[in-house]
């Protein structure tokens, strides 16, 4: 239904903007399973868990979550692959690592609650200024800004102006117009969570519906006919393009399996074996990598893996099961075996499941 205009603003009227997305969000704000009974630790959940993954993946998980770890006093006491495991299907999981170290050092700095002050939140393992604003402001009514890339687009484009939001001078803008807004508004939770709201529903990068905003009478890139213009538009940034081999080594109901290094991709996280290279590496040249002889090895598949940084290059390769078992029985550093079973029944990244998939070890549709 479109919003009633009202008259057009020569100059964005500092009140009358978060009240409009106040009233907006009112009528307007979806059910989403963190908004229905509203905790400050279950807010913190959804904010780790929101960056860089999108909201309807999010939401059965972090039902799950909550209800795998209700506390942050249960959440600090959990292992660590527990935590990984709860987190399976997110990827980038170096939030959940954060959220736990997190949880960790509430319970030890903040007798296990959630701390209200943005000094405090942002002191924390994983909170950065957005997050921490978003976290003193919708779950404990703080007056404090808060910048990610739907505000920005949203303030950017009520205001007329493209800054670059690579350089300081243009951060600190939006930041300080962060601040003016929620300065101005009656309740800091809604305009703040409302402005987020809309950016990722209305004013949306490539088509905005500025017939259904309720800033249209506001807006200065409405006005110029400029939505499209701001934010500019930068090329993104190239994808590293990287070769990993993958072996598949089972030997009677056994799977061959390391841990990643502790930095990089997927750190940490258990993997079938693999071996990194600059190009594809041949069956030869990966079968004297392992020591054994290339016959021993049968391609079974190939893929792309892309992250936000990187182009991954998945190829998987069978080991012969005899070559397997010896392997096993001599022992090899850094590999170490788990029931075939377990491997293909426990939560793991969508690579995995994809090196599975080719090895004939997932249906499909998994
Ligand atoms: S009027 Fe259009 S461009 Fe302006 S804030 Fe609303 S959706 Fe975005």
């Amino acid at each position: 239904m479109p919003y009633a205009q009202g008259a057009v603003c020569a100059a964005v009227e500092p009140k009358a903007f978060p009240l409009r997305v106040e009233q907006w969000f009112k009528g307007n704000a979806r059910d989403l399973p963190w908004r229905r009974r509203r905790t400050a630790y279950g807010t913190v959940v959804s904010e780790f868990m929101l960056q860089q993954t999108q909201v309807v993946r999010v939401c059965d998980a972090w039902q799950q979550f909550l209800r795998r770890f209700p506390t942050i006093s249960s959440l600090a006491r959990a292992p660590e692959q527990d935590v990984l495991a709860a987190w399976a299907g997110l990827g980038y999981y170096r939030r959940a690592r954060h959220l736990h170290a997190a949880s960790k050092a509430m319970v030890a700095l903040h007798r296990g609650h959630v701390p209200r002050a943005r000094h405090e939140l942002e002191a924390l393992p994983g909170i950065g200024p957005y997050c921490a604003g978003a976290i003193a402001s919708i779950a404990f009514g703080k007056r404090e800004a808060i910048v990610d890339g739907n505000v920005a687009r949203v303030i950017m484009r009520v205001h007329g102006r493209a800054v670059n939001l690579t350089k300081s001078t243009g951060k600190r803008w939006v930041w300080r117009r962060a601040q003016q807004y929620v300065d101005a508004a009656d309740d800091p939770s809604c305009a703040n969570e409302g402005l987020m709201e809309l950016g990722a529903t209305i004013c949306t990068p490539r088509l905005p519906r500025c017939e259904e905003c309720p800033l249209s009478a506001l807006c200065r890139a409405r006005r110029m006919g400029s939505q499209q213009r701001i934010p500019a538009v930068r090329s993104a940034p190239k994808r590293m393009r990287v070769h990993r081999a993958a072996i598949l080594a089972e030997s009677a109901g056994w799977m061959a399996q390391c841990i990643l290094p502790p930095r990089g991709l997927w750190a940490r996280l258990p993997f079938p074996p693999m071996e990194e290279s600059g190009r594809r590496l041949s069956a030869a040249m990966l079968a004297a990598r392992l020591g054994i002889h290339k016959s021993a090895l049968r391609c079974c598949g190939s893929f792309v893996f892309q992250t936000s940084h990187r182009e991954v290059h998945f190829v998987v390769w069978r080991m012969d099961a005899r070559v397997a078992q010896r392997l096993r029985h001599a022992g090899r550093d850094g590999w170490f075996w788990r029931p075939v079973r377990s491997v293909t029944k426990a939560p793991s990244t969508g690579a995995v499941r994809q090196i599975l998939q080719c090895g004939g070890r997932l249906s499909r549709s998994v």
